[in-house]
């Protein structure tokens, strides 16, 4: 349906007043508007920290790090991009101060700007801008860039002032700024207020940038007494002043609110392009199945290290509502911190779930958790899904439990132990860098066609993305496959370990790849759905063991 004349269209979405509006979930439901009527999109996020990449950062301070199919450790949006689009990010879907600055710094060294002062303007507003052209091209109609943080921000001037630049070259025919914005409800006083956003679209009226498009995010709905007050001081049309209302149940309800207020029907006129028929059928029917399942519900356990912060396992919890969708059925989770079921106990904190999910990390802390958890999984015969770290506990737990390798232990943990299980690459060893340095992005697996994840796939070879150092050793796979556990993914030529299962279980799959980066709404991860599935059969059986046997210790 391609109705593009003309360049590659540039949309630039900054955000006012606070952060946390949802600007990577507002970026995402534009795309997918957008594709949906006929154009071909791309995403980007351009994040105004001095961190190179997230890479490095605790997911304490930055959430998940999402790992894209090229191996770039990434900000957490693109998650969202990829699901609601289906649009596959890259390197260049994800530029941070760090990395911009990086860059013209290493040009400077290598005298690419002899003879002259390397300032910030032109020269890092010049990086910025060669970044947001990294997206155009013949397959792009339009480029979503979103800017990270708010205005008014020391260190997002820079990007601000890339992007007032980068209209002005296009026209403004072929590029327009949308501003996320928020209209608190004052309880107090009984009353919405414009003020915090029309003080942000002063501020970005002074590095020159007026907003063509107003986004407001509201607990409640706005009149047009507001919405004509904001585009009167805001200085926006009328019709472009959206309102973007918490969604009752989910956020993939954002692009049909959106829709319905024609926000991409504006766009497309602002940037001369047809304004095709928009097909949002399939999306309207996922959404109406995840707000009344028709199978009911089911609770999940999710054991890990960050639970404390949901942005932590963003994408895990996105792919257990996705195998929700695909089963028909809500997924509950119960958030469980691996560290107190050291101290309580696995079954007084997982009685009555009906799957178990432990997803990855790095260090120590609450593994002896996670390690508990399995086995009270694998004893039990609750379906269990193992997601890197996962893996690395399920087959320590096997080991130990099972093989009678006491200690058994990963050497990222216990570096001394009798038994490394798990231990460091060959070629991870030599690495003395943190930045981008683990085993990263998509990589083939050869699986077993006969196994659960053979069957749950449908298919014998696969690609999924990575983010670890350790890897199974292989030494143990003969003495613990004589044990019962299936080693039904390998990565072919290399001989890694990729997926484990056990054969006298209900469902037990643990995988050293994010399987999780790879599921969408409208196309749930084969094994997030089998998990979700086999819990969904199992419903209750955790709970009629719960009322025969208390909460005790497990032993297997
Ligand atoms: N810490 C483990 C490793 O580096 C697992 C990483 C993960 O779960 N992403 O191999």
């Amino acid at each position: 349906m391609a109705t593009r004349n003309g360049p590659t269209r540039h949309v630039f979405i900054t955000g006012g007043v606070v952060s946390s509006l949802g600007k990577g979930l507002t970026s995402a439901a534009l795309a997918l508007l957008l594709r949906q009527r006929g154009y071909r999109v791309k995403l980007q996020k351009l994040d105004p920290y001095l961190n190179v990449d997230p890479g490095t950062m605790s997911p304490y301070q930055h959430g998940e790090v999402y790992v894209t199919v090229d191996g770039a450790e990434t900000d957490l949006d693109l998650g969202h991009y990829e699901r609601f689009t289906g649009i596959p990010c890259t390197r260049n879907s994800n530029f941070t101060s760090g990395s911009i600055y990086r860059a013209v710094i290493t040009r400077e060294r290598e005298g690419g700007y002899l003879g002259k002062t390397v300032q910030v303007i032109p020269h890092i507003t010049d990086e910025i801008k060669a970044a947001i052209r990294s997206l155009d091209g013949e397959d792009v109609d339009i480029a979503i860039t979103e800017i990270g943080g708010t205005v008014g921000d020391i260190e997002s001037l820079p990007f601000l002032e890339a992007i007032r630049q980068y209209r002005h070259e296009i026209g403004r025919r072929n590029g327009l700024f949308i501003h996320l914005t928020l209209v608190p409800y004052i309880k107090a006083a009984g009353e919405m207020k414009t003020k915090p956003s029309q003080q942000s679209v002063g501020i970005l009226r002074t590095i020159g940038i007026v907003p063509d498009v107003l986004i407001c995010r509201c607990e409640h709905s706005m009149t047009a007494e507001h919405k004509a007050k904001l585009a009167l001081f805001c200085d926006v049309d009328e019709n472009k002043v959206i309102e973007e209302k918490d969604v009752e149940h989910s956020i993939y309800e954002v692009p049909i609110e959106l829709a319905r207020q024609d926000v991409d029907v504006y766009i497309l006129e602002m940037l001369g392009l047809h304004v095709n028929p928009l097909e949002l059928s399939e999306w309207k029917r996922m959404v109406a199945t995840l707000i009344t399942p028709p199978q009911g519900l089911v609770e999940i356990g999710v054991v890990g290290k960050y639970i404390s912060l949901r942005d932590s396992y963003k994408s895990i919890y996105e792919a257990l509502t996705h195998g929700g969708i695909a089963n028909g059925v809500g997924v509950r989770i119960r958030m469980v911190e691996s560290e107190e079921v050291e101290k309580a106990g696995a079954a007084a904190l997982l009685a009555g779930v009906s799957g178990i999910l432990v997803p990855g990390g790095f260090g120590d802390r609450g593994i002896e958790g996670k390690i508990q958890t399995i086995q009270y999984a694998r004893v039990n015969r609750i379906p269990f899904f193992g997601i890197c770290l996962g893996m690395q506990c399920a087959t320590i737990e096997f080991a130990r439990n099972v093989c009678g390798m006491a200690g058994a232990n990963s050497t990222e943990f216990a570096p001394a132990t009798a038994y490394p299980v798990i231990d460091m690459m060959v070629e991870q060893k030599k690495v003395t860098e943190k930045g981008g340095t683990m085993r990263l992005g998509a990589y083939p697996c050869a699986i077993q066609s006969d196994s659960v994840a053979g069957k749950a796939y449908g298919r014998g070879e696969i690609s999924e993305r990575h983010r670890h150092r350790y890897e199974f050793n292989n030494r143990f796979r003969e003495k613990m496959q004589r044990a019962g556990m299936i080693f039904s993914g390998i990565c072919p030529g290399r001989d890694l370990v990729e997926i484990v299962e056990l054969a006298d279980h209900p469902w037990f799959v643990a995988c050293q790849f994010h399987p999780e980066f790879q599921s969408t709404p409208l196309q749930s991860h084969p094994l997030f759905r089998g998990f979700v599935g086999a819990a969904l059969r199992g419903q209750g059986k955790n709970e009629a063991r719960k009322s025969r046997r208390p909460a005790r210790p497990v032993k297997s």
